[in-house]
């Protein structure tokens, strides 16, 4: 049979234990964990290096980076080249895998120190770069829609495969 009240003694045993116990509390965000030496921040891009290759923005499974690129003499070689002249990394997708920072050919997009990351609104999470502001709301990496096949456009069935016949079992004489 229980015994009526071993509940309430057991949970307030448990309530002295802790009443006593070193503190673990910390203060946030006066006080602020050390950072491990691999952790990934936010990312940034040095607009006078990149290259306007867009593979960081093809690679990103996010979708949360868009660029807007344009050809132009940056350099003064005489020869037009692609250029960025905007680039928005959007922080609210961003999930911090790296893999844009491993592909760029000319290490300009980093990680950084810096890990918070807050705002009232989503919207804000998209940071800009370069000259002009690019849209975060448009998709820069849109799903694309297969074609239907030929036949099937035409209305025509496919063909069907004659089913392969089995080999003719050789009896012994
Ligand atoms: S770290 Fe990953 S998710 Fe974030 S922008 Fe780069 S590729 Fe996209
Ligand atoms: S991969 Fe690097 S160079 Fe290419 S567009 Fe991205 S940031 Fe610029």
């Amino acid at each position: 049979m229980p015994q009526l009240g071993q509940g309430i003694l057991k949970g307030m045993g448990i309530t002295l234990r802790h009443l006593f116990d070193k503190k673990i509390t910390r203060q946030y965000p006066e006080y602020k964990r050390e950072k491990s030496e691999r952790r990934r921040g936010m990312l940034t891009v040095d607009m006078d290096r990149c290259i306007a290759c867009l593979q960081c923005m093809r690679i990103c499974p996010d979708h949360c980076i868009s660029i807007e690129q344009t050809k132009r003499d940056a350099d003064g070689s005489g020869k037009a080249k692609p250029y960025a002249v905007g680039f928005v990394i959007d922080d609210s997708r961003c999930m911090y895998c790296s893999l844009c920072v491993e592909v760029c050919p000319v290490n300009c997009i980093y990680h950084t120190e810096e890990i918070e990351v807050q705002a009232y609104n989503r919207l804000e999470l998209a940071r800009q770069f370069g000259e002009r502001p690019v849209d975060p709301t448009i998709d820069p990496k849109p799903a694309v829609k297969k074609k239907p096949k030929k036949a099937a456009a035409d209305g025509k069935a496919a063909p069907k495969r004659e089913p392969k016949k089995a080999p003719k079992k050789e009896t012994a004489a």
